[in-house]
């Protein structure tokens, strides 16, 4: 075989903790430059989106929250996200609940010192959840919102499918053809493989370790996002409680699914729209994706020996493990 003198191609990755994530990526470029110009915008947009929207900092939504009943400044870009938010909650009919807030709060899954609240502060809680009462406009060139007293937004199911999906358009935007961002398990794949086959994307198996997978999403310029229940949890008298909760209730969704994996162009709608179907269990989430055929998803039973494909889904997505039936 002949040698080609010159790489076409360079290659570097870069791992960062932040917003609470490991943050992976797999960066490519025609030019050792070039490809460390796309490392040094990667690393410093992440650190950017880490201060706009961490849950653990100043940014402007906890501004927003901190105010609650008055109007606040936020960049356009958090009222266009907020925007998109309260859109998916309306198409799930609040399966997605980005007024979530209190509720979140009060049973501080993940965040330590959990307990079962009492059904009073429950049903406080659920009260307050009230998406028509969130304002999002703008003055002159200003973008500002504005939520009702004692409410609380809560961007923690769409924010990290929103940020990997601005990374890739602000890196393809400076030129990189392609690359993988990995933000704790939500991937977004920018463009192709060199040779111009698609990216191949683990699922988790939601009972394996990171890396165990059950099935493969062949993917070109497109996010791939997984919901579960295995992430984050805590257990008290042996029932575990899991980090996404049903807005309606105000307790931990009762769901029959174990995992939701959603490939879209676009990364927020991903995040947000795999919560959503995770909280809405089995049928409702069959319901929904009937009337959603253009959705590329894959619901993983409760059981975890089925998974449920949709159309749109089942031209990119192979079988992975044999105890898991795809269907
Ligand atoms: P992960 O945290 O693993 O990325 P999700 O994207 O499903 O999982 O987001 C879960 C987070 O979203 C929770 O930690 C909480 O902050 C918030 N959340 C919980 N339930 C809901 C819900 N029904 N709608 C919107 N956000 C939710
Ligand atoms: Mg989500
Ligand atoms: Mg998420």
């Amino acid at each position: 075989a002949s040698q080609t003198a010159e790489p076409r191609e360079y290659a570097l990755e870069r791992h960062t903790l932040h917003m609470g994530t490991l943050i992976n990526a797999k960066l490519f470029g025609a030019t050792p430059e070039a490809v460390k110009h796309y490392a040094i915008v990667f690393e410093d947009k992440v650190t950017d989106y880490d201060d706009l929207m961490s849950v653990h900092k100043d940014t402007p939504l906890n501004e927003v929250n901190r105010r609650a009943g008055e109007p606040v400044e936020v960049p356009c870009e958090i009222a266009d996200m907020t925007k998109q938010a309260l859109a998916i909650a309306d198409e799930t009919n609040g399966a997605f609940e980005p007024m979530i807030g209190p509720v979140v709060n009060l049973w501080k899954i993940g965040f330590g010192g959990e307990h079962v609240p009492s059904d009073e502060a429950i049903a406080e809680a659920v009260s307050k959840v009230d998406r028509s009462k969130v304002r999002v406009w703008r003055e002159g060139g200003r973008c500002m919102m504005q939520i009702a007293k004692g409410q609380s937004i809560d961007m923690g199911a769409i924010a990290k499918g929103f940020i990997g999906q601005r990374l890739s358009d602000i890196l393809k935007h400076e030129g990189m053809t392609r690359g993988v961002l990995d933000l704790g398990g939500n991937i977004v794949a920018v463009g192709e493989k060199s040779d111009g086959r698609p990216w191949r994307i683990g699922i988790q198996h939601p009972a394996e370790s990171r890396g165990g997978y059950f099935a493969v999403a062949s993917v070109k310029d497109e996010s791939v996002i997984t919901s579960g229940a295995y992430e984050r949890y805590f257990e008290e008298n042996g029932k575990r409680y899991s980090h996404i909760l049903d807005p309606k209730t105000g307790r931990p969704a009762k769901t029959d699914i174990s995992s939701v994996t959603i490939i879209d162009r676009d990364g927020a709608r991903a995040d947000a729209l795999c919560t959503a179907l995770f909280a809405m269990g089995w049928d409702r989430a069959e319901a929904f994706l009937r009337t959603h055929s253009e959705l590329k998803a894959l619901v993983m039973h409760a059981d975890m020996k089925q998974a449920v494909m949709t159309p749109a889904a089942a031209s990119s997505v192979t079988s992975a493990d044999p105890s898991v039936k795809l269907t």
